[in-house]
């Protein structure tokens, strides 16, 4: 093991050498160096505003579910190194990824049975859009090669998902001369709960028929769009866009990236709604956290429209392709997540948010304060100063990320009720001073 790096060194190392997200380099904050993680806290090098342990409100960007060092995982993770930690996937294949495989069609909606294995979330939807595309070549209709969505959404950082990301809010408008032009109807109208908004769902339908010859595919978040803003949408307009699709001949992809694996309080959001799409993609809480990895899933239908086509194989493979460690572990978290009640794990953090977060409403400054699943929102009737946000945050010993005008938590699904009551209380400071 080589020596550690001292943190104040690190820090300088980082700053001279290292991107991070959405970075300028080098870059301009300061990043707390995290030493360890165990269950729900980040254990912190040096302290920070007299804190050495943060308990943790973003599950690591939406996937560390069961908290981190977790003992089941872990197991997986060495019982797989032992073995071996990969091979590529040209020609060979092995029980890590076809038991994945397995599970997955076992446990999303019925009609999709085939799997890609993916190494990121933006590569699955890369490969959903390739998917699409190629159905409809294949099919002698080449010139179905656009994609419609609504706007608000967030589908990745590569190329093609860049190009269905919220053409304005999001954080690659820089790029919109380059992307591909694809068709945005408006965003969802406000509301899990709010009825039907019947304008709305006519817009939704009249764009999809419009557009149908030159479409591929209809690409969305259902039900919670996630880091385009942190929004809720009633499931009715996945039922519409579905009909609409199945009228005007047009693929349906759902990207259950952020969505999945229960965040919402079904285990897929596709569930609130009762509908199935064509194509579904999974990242981000399918290894717990562990290693990148992402899955798209497809019908027969699709699969077998494209193996027929004149080029008849999907020309995608990336090297590390099923990789077997991350499949090992993902498996090893689908069986966690499943082996115990996790419907009612979301349930008692949803109330606990709930209720933490009720006080925000009365903050001034503070527009909208709103709850689904495991999910909890702030949100401000400004830009939040992240730096003030987030060091108020860090004061009552928790770790957020607040972005644009939110303040946000989706706690990994262990968190007990005093830790919930905590990130609560940190949220309501992070408004408050952000
Ligand atoms: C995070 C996310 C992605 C991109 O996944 P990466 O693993 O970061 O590439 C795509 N779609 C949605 C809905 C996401 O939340």
């Amino acid at each position: 093991m080589p020596d550690r790096i001292d943190p104040a060194r690190l820090r300088a190392l980082d700053r001279a050498h290292v991107w991070h997200p959405y970075g300028p380099m080098p870059g301009r904050q300061e990043p707390l160096v995290v030493e360890s993680a165990s269950g729900v806290r980040l254990r912190l090098a040096e302290p920070a505003h007299g804190r050495t342990e943060l308990v943790d409100g973003m599950s690591s960007w939406w996937s560390a579910v069961h908290g981190y060092n977790h003992p089941v995982l872990n197991e997986a993770a060495r019982d797989q190194l032992d073995r071996m930690s990969h091979v590529m996937f040209g020609g060979l294949t092995h029980e890590p990824a076809v038991r994945l495989a397995t599970r997955l069609v076992e446990i999303t909606p019925e009609p999709l049975q085939h799997v890609f294995l993916a190494d990121s979330g933006s590569v699955s939807v890369e490969v959903a859009v390739k998917m699409c595309l190629q159905y409809w070549r294949s099919a002698g209709r080449p010139a179905k090669r656009r994609l419609l969505t609504w706007r608000g959404g967030y589908h990745g950082d590569t190329w093609q998902p860049m190009s269905v990301c919220d053409p304005e809010g999001g954080m690659h408008e820089l790029w919109s001369g380059s992307l591909p032009r694809q068709v945005f109807a408006d965003a969802p109208p406000d509301g899990f709960d709010a009825e039907p908004d019947e304008a709305y769902a006519r817009h939704l339908r009249e764009l999809v028929a419009s557009h149908a010859d030159e479409l591929a595919a209809v690409i969305v978040e259902p039900v919670v769009q996630g880091a385009g803003g942190m929004r809720f949408h009633s499931p009715a307009y996945l039922r519409v866009l579905r009909e609409a699709c199945d009228e005007h001949d047009v693929l349906l992809v759902f990207d259950e990236i952020a969505t999945g694996f229960g965040r919402t309080g079904q285990l897929f959001a596709a569930g609130h709604a009762g509908v199935s799409p064509d194509v579904m993609c999974v990242g981000k809480a399918l290894t717990g956290g562990y290693l990148t990895l992402a899955a798209t899933l497809c019908t027969s239908r699709v699969a077998e429209g494209i193996s027929s086509g004149d080029v008849p194989v999907l020309a995608h493979g990336p090297t590390f392709m099923g990789n077997p460690l991350a499949s090992a572990v993902a498996c090893a978290s689908v069986d966690l997540l499943l082996g115990q009640d996790w419907e009612l794990e979301v349930k008692r953090i949803g109330a606990g948010l709930r209720r933490g977060l009720a006080e925000a409403a009365g903050v001034p400054g503070v527009r909208d304060v709103r709850v689904l699943g495991a999910i909890g929102v702030v949100q401000l009737d400004h830009e939040v100063d992240m730096a003030a946000a987030t060091r108020a945050a860090v004061r009552e010993g928790v770790w957020l990320r607040p972005f644009r005008d939110l303040v946000y938590t989706m706690p990994p699904y262990v968190t007990g009720d005093d830790d919930v009551a905590r990130i609560c209380r940190a949220v309501c400071a992070a408004a408050k001073e952000g």
